[in-house]
């Protein structure tokens, strides 16, 4: 067992000072939220902080709210579960909450936070097993799935360094409703819209966001649409509950006449980061919404897909991922 220290936060500012002194003092600190993510990997000696900074005590970040006539606010340490079974975000947003609903299990879900949600690590088994190199885990040891077991792996937003999907259901929802994702740190308070908080993994697979190591998110803001309830968020996956997506679409839609006026589609299960198929949202504006142009925004979404032969049949299942999306958000309409 890798030995570290263990603190308790009260507040926010608690949580920053906590987190400066220790990377001042040289340390590898890490905050722990639900924990689900980072405890798991701490007993794979994937992650190895030596020191926990605890925030599940900071009840300012465990508040949301969904009552604001421009924007919804979730607390970083906002539970899965509660918001996913939120009336109004069930019945406004709910590619939202279907997003976390089918995500994980209902235990998970209960400890796991919103916060925690968007920095989990990729679940590449590559990156999850020691043994093995792996570019995201050791930088330069290289990527033993661009030749290995890649059935899962993406096809979007991939490099030579590494092809690892980015995991989290919730994010590619929040990237189609254009979210913001407020932090803070020893420099101050700032905020990052929501597709700029990941990176592409390029020859840095191991750089996944673009929070110092010594920020805090606070909460995630997204705005009010009218898109919002004409939304859905699809999975699929090898089995119909508790498993990582294949391909995954979150699809948000206004019309006007029968027509399309506003479209957001976000992908998941196929890419590096979260995903937003801005080309297939522009080839629908002003269309009415059949099989036929359905049919074409998906395969947009898909252009430049760089497959391998085990993961090329994400791009048919995502093109048909992206059309019944479309069409359950259409029927929300
Ligand atoms: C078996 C299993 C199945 C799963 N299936 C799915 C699935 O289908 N879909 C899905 O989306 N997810 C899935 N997950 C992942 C799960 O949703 C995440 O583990 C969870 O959301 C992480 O939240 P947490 O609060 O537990 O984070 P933690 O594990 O506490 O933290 C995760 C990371 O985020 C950092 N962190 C946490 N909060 C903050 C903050 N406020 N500011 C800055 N840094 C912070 C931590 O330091 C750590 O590095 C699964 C997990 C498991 C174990
Ligand atoms: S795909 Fe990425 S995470 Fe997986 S082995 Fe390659 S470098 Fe590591």
């Amino acid at each position: 067992m890798h030995p570290f220290t263990y603190a308790k936060a009260e507040t926010v500012d608690d949580a920053v000072k906590l987190i400066a002194g220790g990377a001042s003092a040289g340390r590898h600190p890490r905050f722990l939220a639900g924990g689900t993510t980072l405890v798991d990997l701490m007993k794979l000696h994937v992650e190895m902080p030596d020191q926990l900074i605890d925030i599940t005590g900071v009840t300012e970040l465990a508040t949301y709210d969904v009552s604001g006539s421009r924007e919804l606010v979730f607390g970083a340490m906002a539970r899965m579960s509660d918001v996913a079974d939120d009336p109004v975000v069930r019945a406004d947003y709910p590619a939202l909450s279907e997003a976390l609903w089918k995500a994980a299990s209902q235990q998970l879900r209960n400890m796991a936070t919103i916060g925690g949600n968007l920095l989990q690590r990729t679940r590449c088994a590559y990156f999850r097993e020691t043994q093995y190199p792996c570019n995201k885990r050791e930088p330069g040891s290289g990527c033993s799935a661009i030749d290995g077991i890649n059935r899962g792996h993406a096809i979007l937003g991939v490099s030579e360094a590494c092809i690892a999907v980015y995991p989290s259901d919730l994010a590619v929802a929040l990237a189609a409703f254009d979210a913001t994702v407020d932090v803070v740190g020893p420099n101050g308070r700032r905020s990052i819209p929501f597709l700029e908080l990941h990176r592409l993994p390029g020859t840095t697979p191991h750089l996944e966001t673009h929070l110092a190591s010594d920020e805090l998110i606070t909460r995630v803001r997204v705005p009010v649409t009218r898109a919002g309830k004409a939304s859905t968020y699809q999975k699929i996956r090898d089995r119909e509950s508790y498993a990582f997506a294949l391909t995954s679409g979150a699809v948000a839609l206004t019309f006007e006449d029968d027509r399309v006026a506003e479209a957001r589609i976000a992908l998941g299960g196929v890419a590096t980061m979260p995903w937003r198929a801005k080309a297939a949202e522009q080839s629908l504006i002003g269309q009415p919404l059949t099989e036929a142009t359905a049919r074409r925004a998906g395969e947009l979404a898909f252009e430049g897909a760089k497959t391998t032969c085990q993961n090329a049949f994400k791009v048919p299942l995502g093109i048909q991922t992206v059309i019944e999306s479309l069409m359950i958000a259409r029927g929300r309409a």
